[in-house]
């Protein structure tokens, strides 16, 4: 056997170091670039585009309209570019994001099929080092976590799985040549927003289709369609309006009347009669913001809950099966909610069937299938729609520490500790796109993640105007910081779900409200007044 070659790389000198090559980590480039700094972004896929490089799942699409959901950083890019469909798919967010590399240049300044394993700070020299799996070390004073909220695909720990005779897949790590179930008897474990879109498209190909579902979640009709021109010229002539407008809106998302008043202040027939015309112009969005209280007061919610439940009833032909989909065990909107494309409808298809996983939980992968506590299933194939260990899973797989032995995975036991999600006590020079503590997953993900790297970019131009070479969060700004995030969730109905926002999908993790939920306006204002007042709640040195 020959010897096992060590690869030793010369060490690689930068300005600033970034963790991964999606939206987050393009635009850091970009903004970086901007600054006369010199960096680097470490991918670990085969390609650029995070999320939309990973979930290939059939039916994958993103849930924000595509006139929104994009960058607007450049008005020609956001002129230029044509969206095909009201809703983009994946295959056209990849398009998009490559466009956006070559476009900007970027390509050139991403390194590819390489994970980063490892870094470190060293408190002396105010640098950091990163390791690859590559073997690659790299060193700079700044370090830039844009490694994503949803990267972590994680297949829980079933007995079995290696005995399994069929293939099986997890959305977010989709083969890239797709995947065949003609002819197939395929069972899908999840029905989050990945299981939802993934569904009707797999039992339109499948022999069968058992969906195994341990929590019913609410979803709403996308109404997706071909862009249409007048729409598309309205919004790109608003453009510059529309991109301000979303920064005054609690979703990051413009073109939504603010609500004025409570659902219990309306006579349930008119109610009745604006929650059907949202749910036939389709979207999340308008739903939820469509009066003032859905997320903070159970009554009022329980009228959207009970409508969408109604709607599901007169859709799904099977009593069972409708009862089974109708969502009971927590309130509209604060788990994600779905959007769906002919979702409820699959059920009433002869090759379909709804299984509860909750009453009869899948005990064991077995070499033929899967055995739940109530019966053996016979599938050639198994599709693990089971979500991420979100917000903190990828930052927790690199093992981040400071030359005084502080790790981030033992400060984050109890549930991640940031000050605005941005920079985390103890690990100066290292800063987080949209992490915990901060609102991007419950908006729309390029505008805050647009917004996070346009502060840190002002915040290092600071820095060096200011001739300072180290910033750290303080302990006591990230506790009030932390207690303020979950002050805010406490007001809302968010924390009666049990969702990835907890951590609850993942057993063993600490539950704590992960994203602050006050919305843009008073987050970004916050971050503002933060830099305004020289950083305040940061020591720089
Ligand atoms: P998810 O929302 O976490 O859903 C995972 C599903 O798997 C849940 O139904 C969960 O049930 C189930 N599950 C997990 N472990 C299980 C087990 N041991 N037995 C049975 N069922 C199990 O994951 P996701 O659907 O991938 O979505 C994650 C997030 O990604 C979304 O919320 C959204 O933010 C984002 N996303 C967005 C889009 C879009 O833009 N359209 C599409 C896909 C995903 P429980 O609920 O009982 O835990």
């Amino acid at each position: 056997m020959a010897p096992k070659s060590t690869v030793t790389r010369p060490k690689i000198q930068l300005d600033a170091i970034v963790v991964g090559a999606g939206l987050g980590g393009l635009y850091a480039l970009h903004r970086l670039r901007g600054l006369g700094l010199k960096a680097r972004a470490f991918e670990a896929g085969d390609g650029i585009g995070g999320t939309w490089f990973w979930n290939r799942y059939p039916g994958a699409r993103c849930d924000v309209e595509s006139l929104e959901y994009s960058y607007s950083f450049s008005n020609e890019l956001q002129q230029e570019w044509k969206w095909p469909e009201r809703y983009g798919t994946q295959g056209e967010i990849l398009k998009y994001i490559n466009h956006v590399a070559d476009r900007f240049d970027l390509r050139a300044q991403v390194t590819l099929n390489t994970r980063v394993t490892t870094a470190i700070f060293d408190r002396k020299t105010n640098l950091w080092t990163v390791t690859t799996d590559k073997g690659d070390v790299v060193e700079a004073p700044y370090c830039i976590m844009a490694t994503g909220n949803l990267s972590t695909p994680r297949v829980p720990d079933f007995k079995g799985l290696q005995n399994f005779k069929g293939k099986w897949y997890h959305t977010g790590l989709w083969p890239k040549e797709g995947v065949d179930f003609s002819g197939l008897r395929v069972g899908v474990i999840g029905t989050g927003s990945s299981g939802v879109q993934m569904i009707p498209h797999i039992a339109a190909q499948a022999k069968h289709l058992t969906v195994f579902q341990r929590t019913a979640n609410f979803s709403l009709p996308a109404r997706n369609g071909p862009m249409e021109p007048a729409r598309e010229s309205t919004h790109k002539a608003n453009y510059p309006e529309r991109r301000k407008a979303a920064y005054d809106t609690p979703f990051g998302i413009a073109g939504h009347p603010p609500p004025t008043q409570s659902a219990l202040d309306v006579p349930e027939a008119e109610r009745n009669r604006a929650y059907e015309e949202k749910w036939k112009e389709g979207g999340s969005i308008s739903f939820l913001y469509g009066y003032t209280d859905l997320l903070t007061n159970k009554a009022s919610n329980d009228t959207a809950s009970e409508f969408v439940r109604n709607k599901i009833r007169g859709i799904v032909k099977d009593k069972r099966t409708a009862e089974l989909l109708a969502p009971k065990d927590h309130p509209i909107g604060t788990k994600r909610l779905c959007l769906d494309t002919n979702y409820y409808e699959t059920y009433n298809r002869a090759n379909v069937l709804l299984e509860d996983a909750r009453s009869a939980p899948v005990e064991e992968i077995t070499a033929n299938g899967l055995r739940t506590t109530a019966k053996q299933y016979d599938l050639d194939a198994i599709v693990f729609a089971t979500g991420f260990d979100a917000m903190t899973g990828a930052l927790n797989e690199i093992d981040i520490r400071t030359s005084d032995g502080t790790r981030l995975r033992d400060k984050w036991e109890g549930g991640p500790l940031t000050y605005l999600g941005l920079m985390v006590a103890g690990f100066p020079n290292m800063f987080v796109i949209t992490g915990p503590g901060s609102p991007g997953v419950k908006t729309q993900m390029i505008l805050s993640i647009e917004q996070h790297m346009d502060w840190i970019a002002d915040c290092l131009k600071h820095l060096k105007t200011k001739g300072y070479h180290r910033i750290e969060a303080e302990e006591k700004a990230e506790t009030e910081w932390v207690d303020h995030v979950n002050e805010v969730a406490h007001k809302t109905l968010y924390p009666l779900a049990h969702s990835w926002y907890m951590g609850a999908n993942i057993p063993g993790k600490t539950r704590v409200f992960m994203p602050y939920v006050g919305g843009v306006p008073a987050y970004k204002r916050k971050c503002d007044e933060v830099a305004a007042k020289g950083y305040e709640g940061f020591t720089l040195a």
